[in-house]
This record gives C-alpha cells, sequence and structure tokens, in this order.
C-alpha cells in the first residue's frame, strides 16, 4: 500500500511523527505498520515549503534486503573481448553490462585515474595549465566524476534508471539517491564511486588501461577492422565508442576516415552566479533555511525570438569551474560538494543554437558546430587575460551592456575579469541571453541583480554533432560493429543517461552474440 503524506521541514525526520501520520492515513486499520520511504521532494510554492512524502507500507513482515545487483556477475577473463573507447559514464556501465552478459570488457582511456587526474585539475585551477588529456571533462569516470552528480533525468522511457542509481549505491552512492525526486551525489564523492566501479570490473576479469588514446580506427569493407590506441594496432571488429562531446580529435578521426556524422542542435551561453541566501529566500519565500531545507535551486526557460533560453545544469551551493579541454580557451561549469554548502549558487545560461545558422562555419560541413564552439572558447581566452581568469560581467551591466567596474566575488578560482560579454559572444547569442535574463527576472522577482555575475562561456552543454545509428542493433547507420554510444554520439545529456546507453547498448551487443552462439 502507498501513503502520500505532506509535512513541515520540522517533522520529516521525526519517525514517530511520520508513523503517527501513516496511522492516521489507514484507519481503522490498527495493525502497526511497517514503511520505508520511497520518494521525497519539496514543494515550495506555498507560504512554506513543504515535504511531499511517498511512503511503502506493509504490515505482516518488515521489507526484505534486496540482493545487490552485481553479486552474480560471473568471471569473464577468458571471454569474448569487446573494447570500449573512453571510461566515463557510458564506458563503465558498458562494461559492467558485458561482464553481465558474459563477455570482457576492455576499457581504453586517454586521461589517468581519478587520484591522478586530482594533480591536473590543480594544474589549471592554480597554474592556469591545461592537459588535453587529463582534465575536468578527460581522465576515469569522464566529466562525470568532477562534476555536480545530479542524477536526475528526463531519459525515462530509453531504460531502466532505479537500475543505474542502485548500481551506483552499491558502488559508494549515499542511499538517498534511490529516493529523492532530484537526486545528487556531489563532487567529492564520485571519485570514489567511479574507483569502485573500476573494481568491480578488474575483479570480474574485466581490463581498464589509463593513459591509452584512441588515435585511428580502421575500416574495412564497411566494418570496424581495428584501433590504433598509443601507435598500437589492436585487431577487433566491435567497438562502443563512448568518449564524451569534447573528444574534438575523436569526431576528426570518424570524419577522415568518412563515418557519416551529422550536425545537431546544441546550446552555448554564460554560467551565472547569484548568492546562494538570495535565491534561498526567492524560492523559499524568506522561510529560515536552516539544516532542514537544502539550498534551493531553480530551473527557468523562455522563447526569445526562434531562440530557446535556459537555465542548464544548476548547481546549489556549487563552484564554478575551468572546464577547458585544451590550451588557450575557456569553459566554465558547475559542481558542488554533497553538503552543497557554498555561498553561491550558479546555473548554466544558455541559448540554443541551430547549426544551420552557422554560416560562416558551414565549410565545415558536420564539424561546423565543433568549430563555433571552439571559436567562442578561444575568443574568450584571447580577449580575456589569455590565462583561465574568465570573462565576466555583473548580470545588470551585462543586460544594459556596458563594462562593469567591478565585480562580485565568484567562486571561480582562476579568477575573473572584467570584460563586455558582449563583445566577445556571438552576436545572437548576447542578444538572446540579455532578453531572456529580463524574462528571468520577471518570473523569479530577485533573480535579476547586479549582486549577481555572468561568466564566460558555458559552451559543453551537449554535443553538436550526431553520430546517427541504428534503433535496434546500435550499430552505426553505415559501419558494422561501430557502437556510438551517449553524449558524444548526441544519445545522452548527463550521467545517469550515458550509463543507461551503456548499459543498454551494452546489453544489446550480449545479446547479438550470444544469440549467434546458440
Ligand atoms: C563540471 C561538470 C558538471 C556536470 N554536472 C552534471 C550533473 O550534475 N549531472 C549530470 O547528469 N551531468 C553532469 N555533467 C555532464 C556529465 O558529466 C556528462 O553528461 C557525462 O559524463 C557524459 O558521459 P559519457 O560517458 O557519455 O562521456 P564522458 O563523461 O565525457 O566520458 C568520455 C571519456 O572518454 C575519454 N576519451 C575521449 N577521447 C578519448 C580517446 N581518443 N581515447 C580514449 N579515451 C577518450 C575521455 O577522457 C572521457 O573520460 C557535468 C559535466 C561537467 C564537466
Amino acid at each position: 500500500m502507498i501513503v502520500e503524506l505532506r509535512v513541515e521541514p520540522q517533522y520529516k525526520d521525526n519517525p514517530e511523527y511520520i508513523k503517527n501520520l501513516i496511522r492516521e492515513s489507514i484507519a481503522p486499520d490498527q495493525r502497526i505498520p511497517f514503511f520505508k520511504l520511497v520518494r521525497s521532494s519539496i514543494d515550495s510554492r506555498g507560504k512554506i515549503p513543504i515535504f511531499q512524502l511517498r511512503y511503502e507500507v506493509q504490515f505482516d513482515q518488515d521489507f526484505p534486503i534486496v540482493a545487490p545487483l552485481s553479486q552474480d556477475l560471473p568471471n569473464v577473463v577468458n571471454k569474448q573481448e569487446i573494447h570500449i573507447i573512453g571510461a566515463g559514464p557510458a564506458g563503465y556501465f558498458a562494461a559492467l553490462e558485458l561482464i553481465k552478459q558474459g563477455l570482457k570488457p576492455i576499457v581504453w582511456e586517454r586521461g589517468k585515474d581519478v587520484q591522478e587526474r586530482r594533480r591536473d585539475l590543480k594544474a589549471i585551477q592554480q597554474e592556469n595549465t591545461v592537459n588535453p588529456d587529463s582534465n575536468y571533462c578527460f581522465g576515469e569516470g569522464g566529466a562525470g566524476t568532477y562534476s555536480d552528480g545530479k542524477l536526475y533525468t528526463r531519459a525515462t522511457k530509453r531504460g531502466d534508471i532505479y537500475h543505474i542509481l542502485r548500481l551506483l549505491v552499491e558502488h559508494g552512492a549515499q542511499e538517498e539517491i534511490l529516493i529523492e525526486a532530484h537526486p545528487h551525489i556531489g563532487s567529492n564523492k564520485l571519485p570514489n564511486i567511479i574507483a569502485n566501479i573500476r573494481k568491480t570490473i578488474e575483479s570480474h576479469g574485466g581490463q581498464v588501461n589509463f593513459n591509452a588514446k584512441l588515435e585511428d580506427i580502421s575500416i574495412k569493407s564497411s566494418k570496424i577492422d581495428g584501433i590504433k590506441i598509443n601507435g598500437t594496432i589492436i585487431k577487433t571488429n566491435r567497438i562502443i565508442l563512448a568518449t564524451g562531446h569534447s573528444a574534438r580529435d575523436v569526431y576528426t578521426i570518424l570524419h577522415q576516415n568518412k563515418v557519416t556524422l551529422e550536425a545537431k542542435p546544441f546550446a552555448l551561453g554564460v554560467r551565472v552566479e547569484h548568492p546562494q541566501s538570495l535565491i534561498d529566500d526567492i524560492q523559499y519565500k524568506s522561510y529560515p533555511r536552516g539544516s532542514l531545507l537544502p539550498a534551493a535551486n531553480y530551473s527557468l526557460t523562455c522563447q526569445i525570438g526562434s531562440n530557446g533560453v535556459f537555465s542548464f545544469c544548476m548547481c546549489p551551493g556549487g563552484l564554478i569551474i575551468p572546464a577547458a579541454t585544451s590550451p588557450g580557451e575557456i569553459v566554465v561549469n558547475g559542481m558542488s560538494l554533497s553538503r552543497r554548502d557554498s555561498p553561491f549558487a550558479n546555473s548554466g545560461v544558455v541559448v540554443t543554437v541551430d547549426p544551420i545558422k552557422l554560416a560562416p562555419f558551414q565549410k565545415y560541413g558536420p564539424m561546423a558546430g565543433v568549430f563555433y564552439q571552439q571559436s567562442v572558447e578561444q575568443a574568450m581566452f584571447n580577449q580575456g587575460a589569455k590565462t583561465q581568469q574568465a570573462p565576466a560581467q555583473r548580470l545588470t551591466d551585462f543586460v544594459q551592456n556596458k563594462l562593469s567596474n567591478s565585480l562580485n566575488d565568484c567562486s571561480y578560482i582562476p579568477g575573473l575579469v572584467s570584460r563586455n560579454l558582449h563583445d566577445i559572444l556571438p552576436k545572437d547569442v548576447a542578444n538572446s541571453l540579455k532578453l531572456g535574463f529580463v524574462q528571468f527576472g520577471k518570473l523569479m522577482k530577485g533573480y535579476y541583480t547586479e549582486m549577481a555575475n555572468v561568466v564566460g562561456v558555458e559552451s559543453r552543454t551537449s554535443a553538436p554533432i550526431k553520430i546517427p545509428r541504428d534503433k535496434i542493433t546500435f550499430q552505426h547507420v553505415q559501419i558494422e560493429g561501430l557502437y556510438p554510444c551517449a553524449e558524444g554520439a548526441g544519445y545522452a545529456g548527463g550521467i545517469v543517461s550515458a550509463a543507461l546507453d551503456g548499459h543498454n547498448i551494452a546489453q544489446a551487443i550480449g545479446q547479438q552474440i550470444n544469440a549467434k552462439l546458440v
């Protein structure tokens, strides 16, 4: 039986209070109930924020302990090998599922393991040095490791999201992610979880190789024939390509090998940062947040002419981080620790970009969006301080198109440099953002304030390219044995959807191979 409750924040963690409410709602049945929280969300539309809690209730016995999903994985050390390029969420969840299917995953990752990777992140933050193979996007766990770790996804029709969340919990994520409507892990917890997933892969006979970069692919008669890793050719007729949306060299490899690619819409804009206390006051209507409520978030969207403007990857209590993958460019993104306790609230605010409109870039064919993104990132660097200091403006000055005399304090460790972002961003994007921010100020009173900074550039929201594949077999439409996977291929946008895509592809490969064996 399901019981839905609405409780004020101070009662949420009071089991006696909850038990009484459950008993009241199931009256006249007077048996002592066993109850389990299965869903929690906050409704902050009214005068005070209310927790909406869903409980599963039963009477005769307590809930059984659920067996771990990974307990029955076979050892695949001598089984058929399947090569996976990229150790992001897609690559690692593909590897777990391949093992379940009785196949041996061999993962090739250009970056370093989570521990080693930390040094390169420090170098970006403190020394302005970007290692093109080890940064916030590249390395074990991919862009997901030092990400914010929000696990909310709209990809509910693509598979069993709960399965992915359970695997994350089995590898160290907090159990709350199975319950919360907007689950969040935090960048401090993700590296251990990723390392634990690697241990599972290796202890069941899979292989993970770091500092191992895909440099080319070999195709014969429209079939995958091999991969070149660090100069060595490896013969194989199947690869899962899960290299993420920032691996521009991988798109070039595919393009040079005449693999069909399609330009797809993406989004580009800025990161905006407010004081968290201001966002809390707006969203909780000055109800004191204290320790009872999480740092408040928001989600805003509007239409400016033919362009959508929307907030993206909102990080309450978070930090803005430098997410460039090459020297000479500036890219910003956001993350937060599990406690979400920084004094800042940031989110990407981006404008949809249709590749058809990118006239000067059309000569690059399907790569148009890649070169467009790169040109803006390089302009941010060259017209900024030529370091990882990011060009920024007060929100009000950005809307009024004037240089800021001073900037607000900011969470971005490399620091900010005052620039008029209208001089650096593409005109269409800057104008849509400007009008969008005015709309957002109307939708959320207090949002439009000089206490906020806008910081450039938020350019890696999604892949500007799709690597088209068959819906059933997941193989590339033209190349047999090439399995374009997750975000870099245009089939995912976030940790969970990427993990799910990796899982689905591995399952399909298992079925294809096992069907042939029968
Ligand atoms: C700072 C930040 C915060 C984010 N916050 C969130 C969030 O809160 N919630 C959310 O859902 N998503 C978030 N994201 C996005 C999320 O991380 C990605 O959607 C997700 O990681 C995509 O998974 P993927 O496996 O498809 O690719 P990726 O995670 O990009 O992994 C690709 C991997 O392939 C490797 N690779 C690339 N080229 C090669 C090559 N030539 N040879 C070998 N290996 C290669 C890369 O090094 C990388 O490890 C965030 C991203 C960033 C950067």
